[in-house]
């Protein structure tokens, strides 16, 4: 149904089939837009008749006349595509409105005021989307609303509603004559005319420029079209006991149970999301806190700010009511749009509603209690990558900070960067590299494309439901919104606020959960873990099957991991531990070295200090496995490249300049990649992997005697013959031997070579566990180096030959087969052996899931992945389940 009517819709459909109140109208399907594309913008035969009979449908219902003189019919035009795509798409509102049935209009509802007030709108509206009349430039203003100030200015009037009807008599003519000289055409005065250029416009809206990007941006089809709802018009707009509002069934940014939202008296449409007034809260609590907020006092708050609650009584009582049937319906949070006419409630909208983080971990666990759901439908709603979103650092409570202005904490998050005042700027300034916070009076769909690389977003106007802020809540973005107390000067590039003017490219931090903007830049700390997060993932991990651990080369590495969860370390880079500034040194040593003699005395300089940091790591992991791969890049990683750095260098350590450069140039490689690397280098010069083992079995002693439980687990790189691998693992045990340790350690591989793959029966016979390295084994599978590839990657996605890129998420097929293969003969040859994988697909969901179908033991992933991890892992066992069962019901 979602796919033909378009969620709007179909919302709609569902609403008036559970008898809630919604205005009659019907729906064009997105197959007529399909059709309209396909046909060079005609319709299809049938569809004229259709939609007559379909007005004539609503005129029956509502007892009015489309185009009627006296008692005329109005209607909304509203797109709406499959899935939701918030203000990316147009909607017309009071279209049948005319010269002729306007004054109908003024006698039948006896308010002046009201009919002109709509005819306005209609021909905003209708200039607007119809007849595309746009601001000339970026940072002018919208032409109508200029002319609205402008008439307000006249007027004294600080407020549309002071408006009286005369002022907006002579505003229709005023956009009517903008729209003649600026567009050559006049507002119809056919109603029917109006009805079908409207229905045109929004086909067509499918394919301006904020829907093509927002469509790119979210990987939603351009074949999918939009519908077209049309719909008798109910209005907010006529007078005091009437008001148009937007809500949640639970609050977006927290996900606590209960009505969330907020309204304006007397207005209509978007007057709410666009920031025309200050939107009053739904809920008496919300306007408490509110008014809290905003250091307004009660006596105050009650009478200027009063709530739906108390404004509306009756009509609160039935949005809770439809709230919680729709709820029990869509068994999901639902996002609701309402009006309410001379005190009668009406539904205009519902939608799964958009959240943070926070919110939909806490909704899902608040509505499995509430047995609204189960847990593996509560673990499936949360998109993992999002859990990142609650690991973000907070900022620093003891740091110091200058707050500049405070705003509604719009979408949560700490961040920092340059100010900037559009979006083509944000997205200049962040392809420089930098960061960036973008800086708007409210954003419009135009600005999705510098949204989408800033950092955080502030703006000056709009509420907790405007465009700024629920597009950064998709996109799991920091947001500030609605700051009045600052001003913005888009000309000179300038934010003021506090009596201090920023200017673009000055830093500004950003607090998105207490609202706050705040000079300069600010350090952050370290999250904490929700309870609802702890029970969530406690779920999660009840449900799944693989392990979940981190990659980690540090003790505060390690220790960050463990608290999220790791159990284990999966993967800990030796190599990083080389390059503190009074290691290098040591070890450029050991590289010049001319024999082993020299090198194993340069080597035992090393040896304390990596021994420091195993001691440090495996202390940290008590009790859970640690692998730790021995060293890996060529050498002449450690070397420096700059001909003044060599003669630094050189005299440093008292060599020639001549030797080092002799020694550089003899480690260059033609394709290091497939050079002098991983265990090739234990096998040139032996000694540098003993040392290793030795550092890494002496530290695992050490704790012994501590009475600290240590798994260290040796991992030798970039093996493909079981030679190689025996050659090595013995070296190590005689380290072992000589150390004389009963701590029990294992030896295994990283897989990353094809050749490993297929051996992996002969490999897995002498190895105690495989852990796949997918970044080589991607490399070499496809025989694409990923350095090089960002060249043409792009265009091998862009042309369909790659569905994305295979660094990023694990090829089934061809990378995924040879680890298959790899796992089958592994395991066929040793049925103990431990599988696992450390590449970075290791945190990607999707190629978690795949982990998951390849029967691995676990995933190793960066630390703050490691919630993902475990959702992702939980989420492919709850589907595998699932699938079983849908088979078997066949
Ligand atoms: P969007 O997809 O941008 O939200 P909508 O089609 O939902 O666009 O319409 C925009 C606004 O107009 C909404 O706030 C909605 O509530 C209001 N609106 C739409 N149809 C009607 C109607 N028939 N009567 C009154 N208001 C309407
Ligand atoms: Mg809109
Ligand atoms: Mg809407």
């Amino acid at each position: 149904m979602r796919e033909l009517l378009g969620g709007k819709g179909a919302g709609l459909h569902e609403m008036a089939s559970l008898k809630l109140p919604v205005p009659p109208g019907y729906t064009i399907t997105t197959r007529v837009c399909t059709y309209f594309y396909a046909h060079g913008g005609k319709y299809p035969p049938g569809l004229r008749e259709g939609v007559a009979k379909s007005v004539a449908r609503i005129e029956k219902a509502m007892g009015r006349r489309f185009g009627d003189a006296k008692i005329p019919l109005l209607v909304s035009v509203r797109s709406g595509a499959r899935v939701s795509m918030p203000g990316m798409m147009d909607t017309v509102l009071n279209l049948g409105l005319t010269d002729e049935t306007v004054k109908g209009l003024e006698e039948e509802s006896h308010n002046p005021r009201f009919a002109w007030d709509s005819y306005r709108r209609f021909c905003q509206m209708y200039g607007d989307v119809v007849l595309k009349l746009k601001p000339e430039n970026k940072n002018d203003p919208d032409p109508f609303e200029e002319l609205i100030d402008r008439k307000k200015t006249l007027r004294g009037v600080v407020q549309d509603v002071d408006l009286t009807a005369d002022d907006l008599h002579e505003l229709v003519n005023e956009f009517r004559e903008l729209i003649r000289t600026r567009t050559g055409h006049d507002v119809p005065q056919d109603p029917w005319q109006q009805l079908w250029a409207a229905i045109g416009a929004v086909f067509e809206s499918w394919n301006n420029d904020r829907a093509v990007t927002y469509r790119k941006i979210n990987n939603i089809p351009g074949d999918w079209g939009t519908a077209v709802t049309v719909q008798s018009m109910v209005f907010g707009n006529l007078g005091p006991d009437c008001a148009t509002g937007v809500a949640f069934t639970r609050d977006p940014s927290t996900g606590e149970k209960g009505i969330y939202g907020e309204f304006l008296p007397n207005a209509q449409g978007e007057d709410v999301v666009a920031g025309i007034r200050t939107p009053r809260q739904i809920s008496l609590r919300a306007g408490r806190e509110w008014a809290k907020r905003n250091h307004v006092i009660e006596d105050e708050r009650r009478t200027k700010h009063a709530t739906l609650e108390e404004s509306f009584p009756s009509a609160y009582r039935e949005l809770l009511k439809v709230a919680s049937r729709l709820e029990r319906h869509f068994r999901d949070m639902q996002d609701l749009e309402f009006t309410i006419e001379r005190g009668k409630l009406f539904m205009l909208q519902t939608r799964t509603g958009k959240r943070t983080a926070e919110a939909a971990v806490r909704a899902a666990v608040e509505m499995t209690q509430e047995k609204l759901i189960d847990r593996g439908t509560a673990l499936l709603r949360v998109e993992p990558v999002q859990l990142e979103q609650l690991l973000h650092p907070r900022l620093d409570p003891r740091a110091s900070k200058h707050v500049l202005a405070r705003g509604l904490p719009a979408s949560p998050g700490a961040v920092a960067g340059e100010a900037v005042f559009n979006a083509d700027e944000a997205v200049a300034v962040a392809n420089a590299g930098r960061k960036v916070i973008l800086v708007r009076v409210e954003t419009s769909p135009e600005d999705i494309h510098g949204m989408q690389v800033a950092e955080g977003i502030l703006t000056a106007r709009g509420g907790m439901t405007s465009h700024a802020a629920v597009v950064a809540r998709g996109m799991g973005k920091c947001c500030v919104a609605g700051c009045s107390e600052i001003e913005i000067n888009y000309a000179a590039g300038t934010l003021s606020a506090d009596g201090k003017v920023i200017h673009r490219g000055e830093y500004l931090t950003l607090d998105g959960a207490a609202g706050e903007v705040i000079e300069g830049r600010v350090s952050t700390v370290e999250p904490v873990m929700s309870a609802f997060f702890k029970k969530f993932l406690s779920w999660a991990d009840a449900e799944r099957r693989l392990g979940v651990r981190a990659n980690a080369d540090t003790p505060h590495d390690a220790k960050v991991a463990r608290d999220f969860g790791a159990e284990g370390i999966g993967l800990c880079r030796t190599e990083h531990m080389f390059f503190a500034p009074e290691r290098i040194e040591a070890v450029r040593e050991m590289i010049l070295a001319e024999n082993g003699e020299q090198r194993a005395r340069a080597l035992a300089k090393i040896l304390p200090m990596q021994r420091e940091d195993f001691v440090g790591i495996l202390r940290e992991m008590a009790g859970l496995p640690v692998t730790i791969r021995l060293l890996d890049p060529p050498l002449h990683e450690f070397l420096p490249k700059e001909d003044s750095e060599i003669r630094e260098l050189a005299s440093k350590i008292g060599v020639t300049s001549e030797h080092l450069k002799q020694v550089r140039d003899s480690l260059f490689e033609f394709n290091p990649m497939l050079g002098h690397r991983g265990s090739r280098l234990g096998i040139s010069y032996p000694e540098i992997y003993a040392a290793q083992a030795r550092a890494i079995l002496e530290a695992a002693e050490q704790l012994r005697t501590e009475k600290v439980r240590v798994l260290p687990e040796i991992m030798l790189p970039l093996i493909g013959e079981r030679r190689e691998f025996e050659v090595l693992a013995n070296e190590t045990r005689d380290v072992a031997k000589q150390i004389g340790t009963p701590v029990k350690y294992t030896i295994g591989t990283m897989v990353e070579v094809p050749r490993a793959c297929v051996e992996a029966d002969k490999i897995g016979a002498v190895a105690e566990f495989f852990s796949f390295g997918t970044n080589d084994l991607t490399q070499m599978t496809y025989g694409l180096s990923r350095d090089d590839s960002g060249k043409f990657l792009a265009d091998y996605v862009k042309r369909g030959i790659y569905k994305y890129d295979p660094f990023a998420q694990l090829d089934p097929e061809g990378v995924g087969g040879l680890m298959r293969i790899a796992i089958e003969r592994g395991r066929r040859a040793n049925r103990k052996l431990k599988i696992g994988i450390c590449g970075e697909h290791g945190g990607d969901p999707e190629s978690i899931k795949l982990c998951h179908r390849l029967g691995l033991d676990y995933v190793s992933c960066s630390p703050f992945r490691i919630p993902v991890a475990r959702l992702a892992a939980a989420q492919a066992a709850i589907e595998e389940r699932r699938s079983k069962r849908a088979f078997k019901d066949v």
